[in-house]
């Protein structure tokens, strides 16, 4: 089994009395996109900003390709990008100018530097903007010459503190194209957010933070299965009498109506094994005009709460490698 790209170990970093980071540790393989969610003040930027060698922890270590990054900054920092969550335009410089200065930052020159800031421009399809006023442009070009920056040393790692926050959805939809290009070429990314179900659907694997830890480490999926005894919701379409599905589920045992529709209704099933919901489903057929039985997928950010209620503390360990286990099953 390969070493792990990142090897996180009980890192704690405090400010004062506040526990910002409070014995985090992960592993991520190399070519995963894995998303960091945290409620405000979780502890993710202060986390990402020690991966990033911006930060140095109290305890704790950080290893990036085997290469400990309090003892070799430089060493490590040639291997990754960041893109911090505030940015801060430059005046009088052209879109062009910041790229050529920053390429030049890191020891580009000449034909390999004009190289790489042409095949940067493209990625983030910035060459039409090349002579623009950098405090000229939308947010979603912000973002986009801020990704660029990033990526002018070509680095194995990218950490990403809030990339998408901001955007219209047009820019997101443009933001998650490019990650996935990213993860297409071999990238190892680690993003944060607010918004879940958004990292959901870019990322392979989810880190939630809560209150300076690790609470849940493991795929979207399975994050969705954490609460398997909570109750299943079905949305039920039928063809006609409405009410009489109303009455149906009323008697049923088991069912419990949760809001009447137009065609129909969404409601809890007690069960949730395979089994009984199709037994419930033939049912359902020989009794009413049935149109649609289909299971509603839970919102990441309500498996989210709920954890929490759930108090999924102290730390679930992550996953042994790989870290998105196939069966998606969560390792404690
Ligand atoms: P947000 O989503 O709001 O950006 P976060 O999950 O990124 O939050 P952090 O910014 O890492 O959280 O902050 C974690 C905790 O550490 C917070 O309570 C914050 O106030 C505190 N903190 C972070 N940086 C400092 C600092 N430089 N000095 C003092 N306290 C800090």
């Amino acid at each position: 089994m390969s070493t792990p790209l990142v090897e996180v170990e009980n890192l704690t970093r405090h400010f004062g009395h506040v526990r910002a980071v409070d014995g985090v540790s992960f592993t991520l393989n190399a070519g995963q996109v894995v998303g960091l969610i945290g409620a405000n003040g979780a502890g993710k930027t202060t986390t990402m900003r020690i991966l990033a060698s911006l930060d140095v922890p109290d305890g704790g270590t950080v290893r990036i390709g085997g290469v400990d990054i309090v003892d070799h900054p430089n060493r490590v920092r040639r291997r990754l990008g960041w893109m911090p969550d505030h940015f801060s335009a430059y005046k009088d410089t052209t879109v062009g100018d910041y790229l050529d200065f920053f390429g030049r930052a890191h020891g580009l020159r000449g034909r390999e530097l004009a190289k790489r800031v042409s095949e940067v421009m493209e990625f983030t399809d910035l060459a039409p903007l090349n002579a623009r006023p950098m405090d000229a442009l939308s947010k979603g070009q912000t973002q986009r010459l801020c990704l660029g920056r990033m990526l002018l040393n070509d680095p194995e790692f990218m950490i990403l503190d809030e990339p998408a926050a901001g955007l219209d959805p047009k820019a997101r939809l443009e933001f998650k194209n490019l990650v996935r290009i990213l993860r297409d070429r071999g990238k190892t990314l680690l993003i944060s957010s607010h918004i879940l179900s958004e990292l959901g659907e870019m990322c392979d694997t989810l880190l939630f933070m809560d209150a300076g830890r690790v609470v849940h480490h493991g795929d979207r999926h399975s994050l969705q299965r954490l609460d398997s005894e909570a109750l299943a919701v079905f949305e039920i379409t039928v063809h006609g009498d409405v009410e009489a599905l109303g009455n149906w589920l009323a008697v049923r045992p088991g069912w419990k109506l949760v809001e009447t529709l137009r065609t129909g209704a969404r409601a809890e099933f007690a069960q949730s094994d395979p089994a009984s919901i199709a037994a419930e489903v033939r049912r359902l057929a020989a009794d009413l005009h049935l149109v649609e039985f289909r299971r509603q997928e839970r919102r990441l950010e309500e498996a989210f709460v709920d954890m929490l209620r759930q108090g999924a503390r102290p730390a679930i360990k992550p996953p042994p490698l790989p870290a998105v286990s196939v069966n998606g099953e969560i390792k404690s």
